[in-house]
């Protein structure tokens, strides 16, 4: 039989170009996920076999976890599944018991069924939210380095269950041999993932807004936007996963995300030079805020970004795309989203 490749929360963003990357590599493979399909892929592009499932329920991680053939275990298997999304959710405080319980239910489910059916290796995606708050203060010179993890201090809970969940895998490593990978996300965008609705990310968010408004408007943009951030292309993050869940040496943890910072104003400016309209920026933060939305303006850090000197010194080999070619193709994705969903004249 083919490789086999297990992609857990396949019917999101980093996992439907995950899958479909696999899937022409040539592996045979299997999606799960609580979604009845997912929102933009066409199913048999990304997976052979699409399995609707709650991964916090461990009879559906048992079955998920099954070779296709008896007595065999998978190859690959990537836990994606998560229940997250862009600050409006994760750091407004509303949904802190959510995305703790239900992502701690299915790391817990997962790390023990991959563990008792010898899957031969696991990757799990971490985030850049479990670094200490008070390495980004400054948003011109923020601390992601892995080893400044400790002493632990996450700003959000999104961040704290991240951590637990990277430890929980190590710990299945070093008490029972898991073959694992866990890496930290930074910020990563693309076409094929969440767009409006409020669980969209910056960039998607701010290429939906240079896109619906009109010539002559104004893009709001949450804060400041003097924060910082770095943002990674989907398929170089695809590429940096993969390179890291083949070598045989090195578990992680390790940053995946760009160097390349810029502040949330310049990324809204480039999605607005790529609308090619004249749209005036908003900075929207303080009361003003809390009066139109109900809640704080819910930032995050002050800055933040990737550090890549260990995965460069570990795999040789680093991401170098400039932000403006992958905000290019999100634009132009996002852009006909919303020109499909207008009312036709
Ligand atoms: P996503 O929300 O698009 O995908 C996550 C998927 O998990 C969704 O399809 C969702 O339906 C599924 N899921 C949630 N709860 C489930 C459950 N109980 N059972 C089965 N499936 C369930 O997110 P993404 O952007 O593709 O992120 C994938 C992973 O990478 C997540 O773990 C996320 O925390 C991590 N991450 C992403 C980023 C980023 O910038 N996209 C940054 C840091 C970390």
């Amino acid at each position: 039989m083919k490789k086999t490749a297990l992609v857990l929360g396949g019917g999101g963003f980093i996992g439907g170009h995950l899958g479909k990357r696999l899937k022409d590599e040539g592996f045979y493979v299997r999606i799960v996920d609580i979604k009845t399909g997912h929102e933009f892929w066409d199913h048999t592009m990304i997976c052979d076999e699409y399995l609707e499932g709650d991964l916090r329920d461990p009879r559906v991680v048992e079955k998920a976890m099954q070779h296709p053939e008896e007595a065999q275990a998978f190859d690959e298997v990537y836990q994606l599944a998560a229940d997250m999304g862009g600050a409006g959710y994760i750091f407004t405080g509303a949904n802190d018991a959510n995305v703790m319980h239900n992502s701690a239910m299915i790391n817990l489910n997962v790390a023990f069924e991959a563990n008792r059916q010898g899957v031969k290796r696991v990757f799990y995606s971490s985030s850049a939210c479990m670094y200490p708050e008070h390495n980004q203060i400054d948003p011109s010179n923020p601390n992601c380095e892995e080893s400044s993890a400790y002493p632990a201090n996450p700003d959000s809970e999104y961040g704290w269950e991240k951590l637990f969940s990277e430890r929980l895998f190590l710990a299945f490593n070093r008490n029972y041999g898991l073959d694992v990978r866990v890496a930290r996300f930074h910020n990563i965008f693309g076409p094929m993932g969440t767009w409006t609705g409020g669980k969209e990310k910056a960039p998607a968010a701010m290429c939906r807004k240079a896109a619906e408004t009109p010539n002559g408007g104004e893009l709001e943009v949450w804060g400041t936007g003097q924060q910082t951030r770095s943002f990674l292309y989907i398929d170089e993050c695809v590429e940096a996963v993969l390179r890291f869940m083949r070598q045989d040496d090195f578990k992680g943890p390790v940053n995946i995300g760009s160097e390349e910072m810029v502040t949330i104003n310049e990324l809204a400016q480039i999605a607005i030079d790529f609308s090619e309209k004249n749209i005036a920026i908003k900075n929207i933060d303080g009361e003003d805020f809390q009066e139109k939305y109900g809640f704080s303006c819910p930032v995050g850090v002050m800055g933040r970004k990737s550090d890549n000197k260990l995965y460069h010194q570990q795999m040789g080999w680093s991401v170098s795309q400039p932000l403006k070619v992958g905000m290019k193709y999100t634009f132009e994705w996002i852009n006909e989203q919303v020109k499909a969903r207008q009312p036709k004249q």
